[in-house]
């Protein structure tokens, strides 16, 4: 198979696509190829941008004929070398972003894939409707690439996966054939559920044009910036609150206070809201129909995880700037810590009862490796997921961790694996985690993933390499 199209393909390609939908101009092609953090710079011959399922399908048909690799991209803010072409055609779907329809009786809408996470976000709120997907990206991450690597974020805990906020989706298959299943129907028992194989399948499956997304009732939120002085205290008030607030907990973030003390250093007009000697800090989301009945809940929530012991001091948001407050030091954490040092990062998951344990195992195989090591552990420890990373001082005086990357690397996975964790919580596998995977997970899982792939794809043709090699 070429990855560099054949001449053949080009005058076609040029004219199904219509002037405004390809360029060959060297400064966009080296854009599309250079990811959101540029650290590494990849390469396509070719940048292709549909405006209509029927374009991209007939796209689609001819990079099958002419045996023509695709790598699909959104917004380019994946975290795993998936959607950063390494010679493949360049398909960016930011064009396609229409709201096509939108029911707030059956709670759902229907919007393409090149649309902005914001622009999904704002169009359920016209509605008197919440969709509440929400992360850092979002106002670049398009609803493809966020299906695509079935992205997470603060309110899964809550409201689940972008794989669960799905109804439907529209998708051009590897051979240009389009599936329509854009179905707004809960219950649809007819088989295998293909919406489930495209989500996260980071483009290797089809092209994805449009979905259907579930719709909530709108909620207010009370927001707390809580003092807790061990793991093991934070999983445990984790289940006080989800106890005391009938399961609203939107979010539940796990904030070490080196972190705290980071982003205050780093970026002006911050402030610690509550300084204690205390390791952790945890900041809490629960949602109601109104902001009196969230403050309600969650002041007794954390009432009750004070008497149990596990609260050292807290805080409740007083306004939304308040609550912003809260949530801009848990944002800036990862800029912050890039400010700070190299650090070494995985976004890995564990089941949440074992958080502290492997947190304190996990530290301690590291440290065998690299005693000077550091550590800045976040994240949203609700759904058992942590951002960890291993950090060095810019001023240390004798760098350390670049050399020691892979040992250290492999001391997170196996501690992760041996903890029945995932390598990978939300970011996906990409180029960057595929061969790992390959070591780490389950023969069998491995060969049925690439039977998939050989079945949908024989050709090879869709965003080869990534995930799983075949
Ligand atoms: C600051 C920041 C914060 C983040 N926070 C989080 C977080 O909290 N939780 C989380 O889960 N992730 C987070 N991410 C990563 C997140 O996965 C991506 O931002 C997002 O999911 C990718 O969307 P995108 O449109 O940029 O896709 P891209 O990066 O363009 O592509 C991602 C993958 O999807 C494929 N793809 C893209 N569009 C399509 C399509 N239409 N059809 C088929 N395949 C497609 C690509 O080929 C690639 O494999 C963060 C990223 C950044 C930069």
């Amino acid at each position: 198979m070429t990855t560099l199209p054949p001449p053949a393909f080009h005058a076609p390609a040029k004219d199904l696509l219509g002037p405004k939908g390809w360029s060959e101009d060297p400064e966009k092609l080296n854009a599309a190829a250079t990811p959101w953090r540029g650290t590494f710079q990849g390469a396509t011959p070719f940048l292709a941008r549909p405006a209509a399922t029927e374009e991209a399908a007939a796209l689609v048909k001819l990079c099958a004929a002419h045996r023509v690799a695709i790598t699909p991209q959104g917004g380019n803010t994946g975290l795993v070398d998936g959607g950063t072409p390494h010679g493949e055609v360049c398909v960016s779907m930011t064009r396609m972003n229409a709201v096509r329809e939108v029911d707030p009786f059956n709670n759902s809408m229907v919007i393409e894939a090149g649309a902005t996470l914001v622009a999904a976000q704002d169009t359920a709120d016209a509605a008197n409707r919440l969709f509440p997907l929400s992360l850092g990206s979002q106002g670049t991450a398009t609803l493809g690439g966020l299906i695509s690597t079935n992205a997470g974020g603060v309110a899964v805990l809550r409201y689940g996966m972008m794989r669960d906020l799905i109804l439907g989706l529209e998708v051009v298959l590897p051979s240009g054939e389009i599936w329509d299943g854009l179905s707004g129907l809960r219950k649809n028992n007819t088989g295998y559920d293909l919406k489930h194989l495209f989500a996260g399948a980071e483009g290797t499956l089809g092209l994805i044009t449009a979905a259907t997304f579930k719709l909530f009732p709108k909620v207010q939120r009370a927001t707390g910036w809580v003092v807790v002085a061990s793991a093991a205290d934070v999983v445990k008030l984790l289940a006080v609150v989800r106890d005391h607030t009938g399961d609203s907990v939107t979010s539940f973030e796990i904030i070490p206070a080196n972190a705290v003390a980071m982003v205050t250093a780093d970026i002006p007009g911050t402030r610690d809201p509550l300084p204690a000697n205390a390791d952790w800090r945890v900041l809490v989301e629960v949602s109601q129909p109104t902001a009196a009945q969230a403050g309600l809940l969650l002041q007794n929530a954390l009432e009750a995880g004070a008497e149990a012991g596990l609260v050292q001091d807290a805080v409740l948001a007083a306004s939304d700037a308040h609550a912003k407050a809260f949530w801009t030091i848990r944002e800036s954490i990862p800029l912050s810590k890039r400010a700070y040092g190299t650090a070494l990062n995985q976004d890995i998951s564990v089941p949440v009862s074992r958080i502290p344990d492997f947190i304190a195992a996990c530290n301690a195989a590291v440290r065998g490796v690299v005693p000077q090591a550091d550590f800045v552990i976040f994240g949203h420890v609700g759904d058992g997921n942590l951002h960890y990373s291993v950090v060095e001082p810019a001023d240390a005086p004798a760098p350390f961790l670049k050399a020691q990357e892979a040992a250290v690397t492999r001391t997170v996975f196996d501690t992760v694996m041996a903890f029945g964790g995932s390598i990978s919580a939300e970011h996906g596998v990409g180029r960057l985690k595929r061969d790992e995977l390959a070591r780490l997970r389950p023969a069998a899982a491995t060969e049925t993933m690439r039977a998939i792939k050989r079945a949908l794809d024989p050709l090879g043709i869709m965003n080869p390499g990534r995930v799983v090699s075949v």
